[in-house]
């Protein structure tokens, strides 16, 4: 399996992803009859590695998603034999997780002392900041419930669905999420400043401001300072989304600047799955006060009661900080990772995501017909192949042209709608990705308009 796996790797390639046959699907019917350990090997040799969604090859752009690491493998074979349970209790696990903690909080210039956990996702972590940020206000909504309380949340227009996914969940629902318009990208601040105090006139509790480093259409950040202002001034909780924009704190310049003021948030969700590069699955949140954050999620009944000594030891647990009590070690592969390729190289190679972006709208912009939906500002490009012709001639033959080169194998874009047409998207989050590969992907698309 070892060595499959390796080949995978050293040719990925040359190893797009494709179809899943009737075949295919069909073997994947649970027998549940048993077999020997190489009948497995060479099964999944045969039927799970060429089935991949094809997020591990050098000209797969589609939605954001990460690429993985080699450094994965590594870790996940140690992983594997050691099958910790962090939830909590006295292990190497927990330890190395709080160690990743403290060097990503830092890194995103939050205070010493920042309390995070590691979860599935940005969108867990979402949850669990929101929960902190009610939890601050409403320091019996635990036990109480939220009753007839109104409480309002404030994010720029184009802010990820997780958010709103959020509010549902914790029962504050969207009808409370004021969307502010943005201005070149970025939220208004006079009209957040307006909408807080036209929420307080009518007699609603304005708790929670979200900010975007990095948003998913465009790659456009908040002007993260001037929300720190904003929540400083009217006792709101910031949290910001920076699922895959955060780690430009690791770039270089002007990239960099980005994410600046970051470290002023009350909590900051992010992903290492994405544009750390990670495999699957692994967000974190982070929350500046460590007490805030324990005071949303500290319940443990008896029979988890920590010890003085032994097992049943260390201090704090990570059930403490977050909605799951039994957790996979997630640390172990970031922290593989980290030592591994080091910050320096992490950090290029999100430099080079960012300047790739960039080559691709120059390639765009060289093109007479074709037309960038906005200024590339990081590592998200989106454009239209065919700017002469109707809205809606554009939008069927982008998305045309998406499908045809997804189920060529030759590259994945993924579409969004800008200034009302279906457009192209890349959203480059992939160290195996080079110049020839943007090249030959416009290129590619340049053919396909050029018949459309
Ligand atoms: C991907 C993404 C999310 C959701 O994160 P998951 O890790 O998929 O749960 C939230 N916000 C932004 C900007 C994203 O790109």
């Amino acid at each position: 399996m070892l060595e499959a796996s390796i080949d995978q790797l050293e040719q990925v390639a040359e190893r797009p992803w494709q179809d899943v046959s009737a075949a295919v699907k069909d073997g994947y019917g649970v027998q549940a009859k048993g077999q020997s350990a190489a009948e497995m090997v060479s099964r999944i040799t045969d039927d799970v590695l060429p089935y991949h969604g094809g997020n591990i090859h050098p000209r797969f752009w589609g939605w954001v998603q990460g690429t993985g690491l080699a450094s994965d493998l590594i870790a996940g074979m140690a992983g594997a034999v050691i099958n910790a349970n962090t939830g909590g209790r006295d292990h190497g696990a927990n330890y190395m997780e709080r160690a990743v903690i403290d060097w990503t909080g830092a890194k995103m210039g939050m205070p010493e002392g920042t309390s995070g956990v590691l979860v599935t996702g940005t969108s867990q972590a979402t949850v669990i900041a929101f929960q902190a940020a009610r939890v601050r206000v409403m320091p019996e909504v635990r036990k109480t419930g939220q009753g007839s309380a109104l409480l309002t949340a404030y994010a720029g227009e184009g802010i990820h669905n997780a958010t709103r996914k959020a509010l549902e969940l914790l029962g504050i629902g969207w009808d409370n999420l004021r969307l502010v318009p943005l201005i070149d990208g970025q939220m208004d601040l006079a009209a957040l400043r307006a909408q807080i105090a036209q929420d307080r006139a009518a007699g609603a509790l304005p708790f929670l401001l979200v900010g975007m480093a990095g948003s998913v259409d465009l790659g456009a950040y908040d002007d993260l300072n001037g929300l720190a202002d904003v929540a400083a001034d009217e006792d709101l909780w910031l949290h910001v989304d920076g699922a895959f924009g955060a780690w430009t704190r690791i770039a270089e310049a002007p990239w960099r600047g980005l994410s600046d003021g970051i470290g002023r948030a009350d909590s900051l969700a992010l992903d290492f799955h994405k544009w750390m590069y990670i495999g699957y699955d692994c967000g974190l949140v982070l929350i500046a006060d460590e007490a805030a954050h324990r005071a949303a999620f500290a319940a443990r009944p008896s029979y988890l009661e920590a010890a003085e000594r032994g097992l049943a030891g260390g201090d704090p647990w990570f059930c403490d900080y977050g909605i799951d009590l039994s957790r996979g070690n997630r640390a172990l592969k970031v922290w593989t990772a980290l030592e591994m390729y080091g910050e320096a190289a992490l950090g290029a190679a999100i430099t080079d995501n960012c300047r790739l972006a960039a080559l691709m709208a120059q390639e765009v912009e060289s093109r007479a017909n074709m037309r960038l939906a906005a200024p590339v500002v990081s590592n998200v490009c989106v454009f239209t192949a065919r700017a002469d012709l109707s809205q809606e001639a554009q939008s069927i033959l982008n998305s045309e042209i998406v499908q045809t080169l997804q189920e060529r194998g030759e590259v994945v874009f993924s579409t969004t709608r800008a200034q009302g047409v279906v457009m192209l998207r890349a959203a480059i989050t992939n160290h195996r990705s080079r110049d020839q590969d943007i090249r030959a992907a416009v290129a590619a698309v340049a053919a396909l308009a050029a018949l459309g």
